[in-house]
């Protein structure tokens, strides 16, 4: 039976854990061949690796911290060489550090700019190289706090508000060459990152999202939306997942 991606071949940036686990896996089901993207838990993106292919699926784990421009580029060349082209660009890496606005440093500003803003531009530029002629998708990780602006999280939320500002901007100016950028929002999501920095904690609901945390998963099925030719139509648009009227 054929799937919605088969022959496709995808990147997905920060995905030994968390949403882009989910995404990576997802995107595979459909018959993607994946490119698990990591900083630096390689025992998790070999887990994800290892669940592709158990499944039959193909992929493959390839360190690169996403905020670097010279390891963009390795990335870039070891996925080529890898799978042979580029299909889909999932640009999911990215880092939340709570701070108020009177703790705010150039630093934090810096490492959460780089790498959700600064890197996502950088891989979307190299990956221009790969696409194939006869188009491509681009997906971005952005976050329902680019307009809902929760106190606290300042530069975070600017750097997500960037993300849709990119999102919508490179639709335009990739329009010609048949590539679709959109972007998925989540609202509140159980994952590594959010149990570190302490926004889920184990036992606590959050009634606001139907009275529980959403799940990586939910996040991927949009994903894989968006990837697929079931969104051909859809271009620049922000594609909130969150689980709550808001
Ligand atoms: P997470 O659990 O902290 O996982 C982050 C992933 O990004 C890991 O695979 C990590 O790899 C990778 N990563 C971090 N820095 C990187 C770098 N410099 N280069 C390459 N990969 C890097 O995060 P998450 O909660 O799944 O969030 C993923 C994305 O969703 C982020 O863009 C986040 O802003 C967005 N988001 C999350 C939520 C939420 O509630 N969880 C809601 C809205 C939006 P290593 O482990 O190897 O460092």
């Amino acid at each position: 039976m054929s799937k919605k991606l088969d022959g496709k071949v995808a990147i997905v940036t920060g995905a030994s854990k968390g949403i882009g686990a989910a995404i990576a896996k997802a995107l595979a089901t459909e018959g993607a061949s994946v490119v698990v993207n990591f900083a630096s838990s390689r025992e998790g993106a070999d887990r994800v690796v290892s669940e592709i292919t158990e499944n039959k699926g193909r992929a493959v784990a390839i360190q690169a911290d996403v905020s670097d421009q010279g390891q963009i580029q390795r990335l870039l060349t070891e996925s080529i060489a890898e799978f042979g082209k580029l299909d889909i660009l999932v640009n999911n890496a990215g880092i939340y550090l709570p701070s108020a606005l009177g703790d705010i440093t150039a630093d934090h500003f810096h490492r959460q700019f780089n790498l959700n803003v600064l890197g996502l531009i950088l891989v979307t530029q190299e990956s221009l190289k790969h696409f194939p002629s006869e188009g491509g998708v681009i997906i971005n990780t952005s976050s329902v706090v680019s307009t809902l602006s929760p106190p606290g999280t300042a530069v975070y939320n600017a750097t997500k508000s960037a993300v849709d500002n990119l999102t919508r901007t490179f639709a335009k100016e990739l329009a010609g060459r048949d590539i679709r950028v959109n972007s998925v929002n989540p609202g509140l999501i159980a994952t590594e990152g959010t149990h570190a920095v302490g926004f889920v904690q184990d036992g606590v609901e959050i009634p606001a999202h139907m009275g529980r945390v959403g799940q990586p998963e939910q996040i991927a099925t949009g994903v894989v939306f968006l990837a697929s030719p079931d969104s051909e139509w859809m271009t620049g648009q922000t594609l909130y997942l969150t689980g709550a009227a808001f």
